[in-house]
């Protein structure tokens, strides 16, 4: 008999549990994790290989633990003054939002969040020991400066966690409600800005808020916008003396050589990385409109995705997409499914799918 979990002196809290992610299935049109779904331009690429040739050659050697070059690109591409002091890096935004918990976080400490959100954010605290908080969003899926602040007097938490624009429902985020969650509380706000490049752009992100609040903590990706999910590389934007925090916590040399070298080279090409931008989210326009004209509910989004409802049965709809080499994301909201924008080529092979699957619905 193979050993199982269970046989396992393993943690409490782990017993039970499923590993988070979803199917990884080989599928024509692959729009359930909101990728990028344009690969990145072969010049761009041609760049990136050369640097890591570079790095190569002194690859014996361990990485610059600080990847000093890669924060001074970061602080430049994100602007609003900020300095390479003041940037944090690690492999994908998941890491950087798990060493803030494991700094701010652990046992005895909580974390409000406002479910559905970004599932990853409650299996991070579990992983590092945080009490999860799971408070209310409106029927919208929206926060209120008034909603969020009644929250955090009611909860006390130590960390609070707002999604901007918000995963899996798109909602926007406004920072208003980031200012008045700082202003409740006297722990961390980590605003996660994961798909901050889809947002209208004259709406201010919370990055504008940074200065004078040192507990505020933005983090952003080059998984989405950036075309460089398989590359692993997340960042945050704070005070120096949080991140001066989170060197407690780190492993030394988390960033491999060969992860900085491709992030910054793929940097200086910044423009061309990102040149696809609008036309995902003009992609992601087209999908609101025709889903509702099929008759299903779409919510506002900021992001490189749409959330539907009026599905009657969405793993049926589900199976029914994957059947036409579609495949989407089922995060178990009640006749919701969730799907990211793709090329105009994808955009339209999901929604005649999608055509057809309304058709069969009763
Ligand atoms: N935050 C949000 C809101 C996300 O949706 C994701 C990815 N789905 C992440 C963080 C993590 O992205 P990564 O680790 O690739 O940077």
């Amino acid at each position: 008999m193979a050993t199982t979990l269970d046989d396992l002196p393993i943690r409490d809290d782990l017993r039970g549990q499923s590993p988070y992610g979803a199917p990884q299935k080989h599928v024509r049109v692959q729009l359930n994790v909101n990728e990028n779904t344009h690969p990145v331009p072969q010049d761009v690429a041609d760049d990136i290989v050369e640097s890591i040739r570079q790095a190569l050659r002194t690859v014996n050697r361990y990485p610059d633990r600080e990847f000093t070059e890669l924060r001074h690109s970061l602080a430049a591409y994100l602007g609003h003054g900020l300095t390479a002091e003041q940037l944090w890096a690690a492999n994908g935004s998941n890491e950087v939002l798990q060493q803030l918990l494991q700094a701010f976080g652990g046992p005895g400490r909580s974390v409000l969040g406002f479910p559905p959100t970004y599932s990853m954010h409650s299996i991070l605290a579990s992983g590092t020991g945080t009490t999860w908080i799971p408070a209310q969003r409106d029927d919208e899926f929206r926060i209120s400066p008034e909603t969020v602040v009644a929250a955090v007097r009611e909860h006390q938490p130590d960390i609070v966690f707002l999604c901007g624009p918000n995963n899996p429902t798109g909602t926007p985020l406004s920072i208003d409600t980031v200012r008045a969650a700082y202003d409740a509380t006297d722990g961390i706000v980590m605003v996660d800005e994961a798909y901050a490049e889809f947002m209208p752009a004259d709406v201010p992100s919370a990055v504008s808020l940074l200065p004078g609040r040192e507990r505020l903590v933005v983090s952003r990706t080059m998984s989405k916008a950036f075309a460089f999910a398989g590359a692993r590389v997340g960042y945050l934007a704070a005070d120096p003396a949080v991140i001066d925090a989170i060197r407690l916590v780190r492993l030394p040399y988390h960033l491999s050589a060969l992860t900085q070298a491709a992030a910054v080279a793929a940097l200086r090409h910044a423009p061309e990385m990102l040149a696809m931008v609008d036309d995902i989210k003009e992609q992601r326009d087209r999908m609101v409109t025709e889903l509702g004209a099929m008759g299903y509910r779409t919510y506002e989004t900021w992001s490189n995705f749409v959330l539907f409802g009026g599905v009657a049965d969405p793993n049926a709809a589900f199976e029914a997409l994957l059947d036409q080499d579609v495949i989407v994301r089922d995060l178990g909201i009640p006749n919701h499914l969730r799907v990211s924008a793709g090329t105009e080529e994808e955009t339209t092979a999901f929604l005649d799918a999608m055509r057809r699957v309304a058709a069969d619905q009763p």
